[in-house]
C-alpha cells in the first residue's frame, strides 16, 4: 500500500503532556496559595468540578474546552476572587509548561527521516495558538507541512470531519494517509473510522485488528513494512 501522508496526534505522541501539565499545575498552586490564599487540595477540587462546567458550558466536545484562559476565569468566578488573575494565571501555567516541554526521544530524527517521502501533518484537539508555541518549543515547525486544529474544524477527534481535513491538507485520499498517535479512541478508531491507515504509540498490547508501535522511533521500520519496501 502506498501512503503519501504521515499525520501525527500532538499531546502525548510527540512530546511528554502529562509531565508538562504535571510541572505546569504545580506552578499554579504554588501561585493560587500565595496569591488567591488558596490551599492546594482546595484548588485541585476546584480546578477538577470547573474542567467539568467547561465542557458542559459549551454544550459539546469543541476546542473551547482546553481553552485556560476561560478555564481560570470560571474558577476565580466560581471562588469570588477579582478575574483580574485570569492572565497571570495563564502566564504561570503556560510559561512552566512550555518550559517543561521535551520532544520525545528521537522524534526530530523520525520526522527528518520521512520528510521528502511523505507529507507530514498534525491533527490536533485543541486551540491553534498553543499547538503552534509547543511545536515552535520542541523545535518542530519547520518539519511540518500543515496543522489541523479541533479549534480550526469545530470539531474534535475522533470525529470525522477532523481527519477529512487533513486528507483535504494533505492532498489526497484519506486511504493514502497514516495516523499516529497514543490515543486509542481519539487517534486510532477516529483514523480507521475516515478510512486511513493507524498506528497506535503505545507499549501496552494491541487490541485485534490495531496496528502498534512501542515508540516513535520505530515509525520508519514500520513504514517500511506496511509498505512492502523502502519508502
Ligand atoms: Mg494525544
Amino acid at each position: 500500500m502506498k501512503l503519501r501522508a504521515v499525520i501525527f496526534d500532538l499531546d502525548n505522541t510527540l512530546y511528554d503532556y502529562d509531565a508538562a501539565h504535571a510541572t505546569a499545575f504545580r506552578a499554579l498552586c504554588a501561585f493560587a496559595g500565595k496569591t488567591l490564599d488558596l490551599p492546594e487540595a482546595e484548588f485541585r477540587t476546584v480546578y477538577r468540578e470547573v474542567m467539568d462546567e467547561q465542557i458542559s458550558r459549551a454544550g459539546g466536545q469543541y476546542a473551547a474546552i482546553h481553552n485556560r484562559m476561560i478555564r481560570f476565569q470560571m474558577i476565580l468566578e466560581r471562588l469570588k476572587k477579582p478575574v483580574l488573575y485570569a492572565p497571570d494565571m495563564s502566564d504561570v501555567y503556560w510559561d512552566a509548561f512550555l518550559n517543561a516541554c521535551q520532544p520525545v526521544p528521537g522524534v526530530r530524527e523520525t520526522l527528518e527521516s520521512l520528510r521528502g517521502a511523505y507529507i507530514i501533518g498534525i491533527g490536533t484537539n485543541m486551540t491553534a495558538d498553543y499547538q503552534f508555541r509547543k511545536l515552535q518549543t520542541l523545535g518542530l515547525l519547520d518539519l511540518i507541512d500543515f496543522l489541523v486544529s479541533s479549534e480550526e474544524v469545530g470539531v474534535e477527534k475522533p470525529e470525522r470531519k477532523l481527519f477529512e481535513v487533513c486528507a483535504e491538507k494533505a492532498g489526497c485520499p484519506a486511504g493514502e494517509c497514516l495516523f499516529v498517535g497514543d490515543s486509542l479512541t481519539h487517534d486510532v478508531r477516529g483514523a480507521l473510522d475516515a478510512g486511513m491507515s493507524a498506528v497506535w504509540l503505545s507499549t501496552k498490547s494491541a487490541p485485534d485488528g490495531v496496528e502498534r508501535i512501542a515508540d516513535i522511533s520505530a515509525l520508519p521500520d514500520f513504514l517500511r513494512r506496511k509498505e512492502g519496501g523502502t519508502p
